[in-house]
């Protein structure tokens, strides 16, 4: 067989899914990652991959990952390309395994609220298709009509309902995978297992990096028999993280729960006040309309005020708006959002400095944040910087030196540097004081183990040692 993986991967599975005329490999060069933006409009944008092979089926992806590993080039999995930290850039020699043609629903299943897709299955496609039988993922990212499903599992994502719904991590029942050996495996087929250390969890937020996600079954929901809203004026982030803490540990469980501060309120809604606190309700009616009568009470109680829910409803309604980043860049602008979590008692002071510290910029025009998804114990919190410069040249260093403040001040703070985003290339460099030493080591362990040629996805979330 040639050596070259051009030859051989078209040789083994036609030439129609090996893609490399010069228009099919551009536009898969990068991600959502504004830094790829910037150096798109600067003309110094990375080289496109050699080939984008777009697989039909499991076996195409065994195929291409044991040419890839054979061979010794770089293998990038693409879901639908919405990832936000550079976990896709490509190089000259790579192959970029294109997910996307690969967005079978397999099943679902009413009786066990089970439904497995293909992993690059569009988000919203898959939602809509359990919607029509009067069920739910339970997972609605901003991102959902632009994500997959594989694509939220590798980067261990959340969805908006995170606080009673959970995480992807709550609602994934199994994994499939193809292994950078080209072996298959199916992790998960019980509600739950005590068969040794959880190995779904590998694959995680493996970015890429430690195999390929070919299929993934979500534990349902039946849709909620009835929705309801509330929203309220705290007079400072203290005070609503306080209400906030107090409403999720007495055991109510709005699935959204969101805390704007003064600068986010009022680009949220014309009627939002001070440090806007707005909740959706979901469930049995009966415990909707308790839930929300305790949320009245408890914030009345505290000096909350309650605001019209209409700024709840409009926020429902465009809440997964995604805007280019064509719009600011053009005004020599770069702006970021920056997700991070941390328990009650850190989440107030790493908020104070980060965005003291982003403020401080030259330029800066925005440093702000909110929170998005609440747990027993403590909170995200998303930043959003806007830095403007005198010339499109200076955004870059602009980019990385306010994601550094920020990832100081929550490190500093103690809290974990990532919710929901995962690493990519952003984050790698913290990923040392994120895991300590020993914990980078032991993920440098494990992608050894794996893939000891580095085929998959290399330059993304695994730290140099
Ligand atoms: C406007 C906007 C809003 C967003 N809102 C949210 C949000 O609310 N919550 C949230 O969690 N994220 C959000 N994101 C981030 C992004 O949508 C998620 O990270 C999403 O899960 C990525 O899915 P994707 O299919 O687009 O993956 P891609 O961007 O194609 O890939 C992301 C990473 O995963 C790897 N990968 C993708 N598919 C596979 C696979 N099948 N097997 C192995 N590796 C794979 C890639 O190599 C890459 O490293 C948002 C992004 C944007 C642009």
């Amino acid at each position: 067989m040639s050596a070259d993986p051009i030859s051989q991967l078209k040789a083994a599975l036609g030439d129609a899914k090996v893609l490399t005329a010069t228009d099919k490999i551009q536009d898969r060069r990068h991600d959502y990652w504004v830094v790829s933006h910037i150096r798109d409009r600067l003309g110094a944008q990375g080289p496109a991959p050699a080939c984008v092979v777009r697989p039909a089926t499991v076996a195409d992806v065994q195929t291409v990952v044991k040419i890839a590993t054979a061979t010794g080039v770089p293998l990038i999995p693409f879901g639908l390309g919405s990832g936000v930290v550079g976990g896709v850039i490509t190089s000259p020699n790579a192959i970029l395994l294109d997910i996307g043609a690969m967005n079978a629903t397999r099943s679902i299943d009413p009786e066990n609220l089970l439904a497995t897709f293909d992993a690059g299955k569009n988000g919203l496609e898959a939602e809509q298709e359990v919607a029509a039988l009067g069920l739910t993922t339970g997972h609605w990212p901003q991102s959902i009509a632009v994500s997959s499903v594989g694509g939220w599992v590798a980067t261990r994502a959340s969805g908006q309902f995170s606080t009673a719904y959970g995480n992807i991590e709550d609602l994934i029942y199994s994994i499939e995978a193809v292994l950078p050996d080209g072996s298959l495996v199916t992790l998960g087929k019980a509600p739950r297992a005590s068969a040794g250390p959880d190995l779904r969890h590998i694959l995680m937020g493996s970015e890429g990096t430690l195999g390929v996600i070919t299929g993934v079954t979500l534990s349902l929901r039946r849709a909620a028999e009835k929705q309801a809203v509330s929203a309220f004026a705290a007079p400072d982030m203290r005070t609503g993280f306080t209400f906030q803490r107090e409403l999720v540990q007495r055991g109510w469980q709005p699935p959204v729960m969101r805390q704007y501060d003064v600068r986010e309120s009022k680009r949220l809604h014309e009627a939002a006040k001070d440090c806007t606190v707005i909740m959706v309700h979901e469930g049995p009616a009966a415990l909707v309309d308790v839930e929300r009568a305790a949320a009245f009470e408890l914030a009345a109680s505290m000096g909350l005020t309650a605001l019209p829910d209409t700024i709840v409803t409009h926020w429902l309604g465009h809440r997964n708006h995604v805007a280019g980043w064509d719009e600011i860049l053009s005004r020599n602008i770069v702006a970021d959002t920056v997700e991070i979590s941390a328990s009650w008692d850190k989440i107030a002071g790493i908020y104070d400095s980060a965005t003291a510290s982003v403020a401080q910029m030259p330029g800066c025009r925005a440093a702000s944040a909110h929170s998005s998804h609440v747990y027993r114990s403590g909170l995200n919190l998303y930043f959003t910087f806007a830095i403007q410069k005198d010339s499109p040249e200076e955004l870059e260093a602009a980019y990385f030196e306010a994601w550094k403040r920020i990832m100081t001040a929550t490190a500093d703070g103690g809290g974990s540097m990532s919710h929901h985003h995962g690493i990519g290339r952003v984050r790698r460099e913290y990923m040392i004081r994120e895991l300590g030493p020993e914990g980078a080591s032991l993920l440098r362990t494990l992608k050894g183990a794996l893939d000891p040629k580095g085929v998959m996805n290399p330059g993304v979330l695994i730290p140099d040692a």
